[in-house]
């Protein structure tokens, strides 16, 4: 992608991606009780606007490249980017949320995506097994790795299940941009691609669908459903690289993971 660089993080620097990470940790958790049959996308937005406002942070999604919200709302067979409107929360929906925040300059990024009530067996797994996937990912992310194994480690919880892992949106690089290099696919090789060091960001995102991995783009540009109609599910952190491990800063407080045990 053009105009997009790679940038180095000091221990300054991470905390404060800290601090605009644990905001959105609170978005996440005030969505997720507001969330309920009846509500719509729009009520969401404003809520998730409020929070960001009160911590003395900006929404990192509002104005980005003219998206209108502080949120992006995703039901059902809607796989990201989707614009908050009055479409109104039914039992047995899936929701995926994802949000931005800055803090003193510095962007936290996270997605996660809940049940409305009631979801049908297939729905409940979906969003177990995406969430199971972020954290393959976040596991793999340590220094020393590349990529490639952080991709593969991802796309290896969803091949059991047969979904279909989103090719054509992926995880980046953040820091003082929500979207900086490098790219981080869902999918690679292990071994292969862009070796991990301490200093690094990068927000890594699964999608997984029930159905094929195929996407279309509404007309509005932004909302990317699945071709096929079926349902999509997106989990994302905001993943610090540190000599200790990978630290995930968009949780109420950091978390460092530990490697995978064999
Ligand atoms: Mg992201």
């Amino acid at each position: 992608m053009t105009g997009r660089f790679m940038t180095m993080k000091s221990a300054a620097d991470f905390e404060k991606m800290k601090v605009a990470g644990s905001v959105v940790a609170a978005v996440h958790a005030a969505v997720r009780r507001a969330a309920e049959p009846g509500v719509t996308m729009l009520e969401l937005d404003s809520i998730a606007h409020e929070v960001i406002r009160d911590a003395d942070c900006r929404p990192s999604f509002l104005g980005y490249h003219g998206f209108p919200a502080s949120i992006c709302s995703s039901p059902n067979e809607v796989i990201v980017h989707g614009i908050p409107n009055g479409y109104k929360l039914r039992e047995g929906d899936i929701l995926s949320i994802d949000a931005g925040a800055i803090y003193d300059g510095w962007h936290g990024d996270a997605a996660f995506t809940m049940a409305i009530g009631e979801v049908s067996a297939e729905a409940a797994q979906l969003i177990e097994v995406t969430e199971r996937g972020l954290w393959a990912g976040i596991a793999a992310a340590r220094p020393g790795n590349r990529l490639g194994d952080v991709g593969a480690a991802i796309s290896a919880v969803a091949a059991p299940h047969g979904y279909g892992v989103v090719r054509e949106y992926i995880g980046h690089g953040i820091g003082r941009q929500m979207h900086e290099a490098p790219d981080v696919p869902n999918y690679g090789k292990p071994g292969r691609g862009l070796k991990l060091k301490a200093g690094m960001a990068i927000a890594i995102e699964p999608m997984f669908n029930l159905g094929t991995a195929e996407t279309s783009v509404l007309e509005d540009g932004w909302t990317v459903i699945t071709q096929d109609g079926k349902l999509s599910a997106h989990f994302e952190h905001t993943v610090l690289i540190t000599d200790d491990g990978p630290v995930v800063s968009t949780l109420p407080e950091p978390k460092l993971v530990a490697a995978p045990t064999e």
